[in-house]
């Protein structure tokens, strides 16, 4: 929601302070990217400038969980590397959001094997699914915009 159409002919802002959280949460995005495989070559694609993640707030990442907000689940997840990444997501502090980037994050992908987690809504919530394998970056972009309509839309802690 852009805040121009919320101001009034005084220049005054009329809405809920929740609404004004929101907006600015959703282009506030730090994502902390767990990356293990073969999607993370994509991952890198979306921050080169033909694609520009910074366009939505969410190209700086930061490689410390207490410092980041949205956990992007990148690659095959395995049996033994899944306490690592529900350590990761419980370091996290609120509001925090998960998406898992690729459908081996998704569902396991091909891995039907006993390695190989089956989707990693298994172990922590996840709030948007980006199919694919490798998912193109359009499509992770549409992603994006899926989770910052969530994070605009839902309960603002504050
Ligand atoms: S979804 Fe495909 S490209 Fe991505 S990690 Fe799995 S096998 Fe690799």
């Amino acid at each position: 929601m852009a805040l121009k159409p919320l101001l009034g002919d005084d220049n005054f802002v009329t809405t809920r302070l929740d609404q004004v959280i929101g907006w600015a949460r959703k282009f506030s995005i730090f994502p902390y990217p767990f990356v293990t495989a073969c999607c993370g070559m994509e991952y890198m694609s979306l921050s080169s400038s033909h694609y520009d993640l910074d366009r939505f707030g969410a190209a700086f990442p930061r490689f410390t969980p207490r410092q980041a907000d949205m956990l992007f689940v990148v690659g095959t997840i395995s049996h033994k590397i899944a306490p690592l990444l529900k350590r990761v997501y419980e370091q996290m502090c609120e509001p925090k959001w998960v998406v898992a980037f690729g459908v081996c994050t998704c569902t396991g992908g091909f891995y039907d094997n006993y390695a190989t987690v089956q989707g990693i809504d298994t172990i922590v919530p996840v709030d948007v699914y980006i199919p694919g394998c490798p998912p193109r970056p359009e499509t992770v972009i549409q992603g994006v915009m899926m989770l910052q309509e969530k994070i605009a839309n839902g309960k603002q802690d504050w």
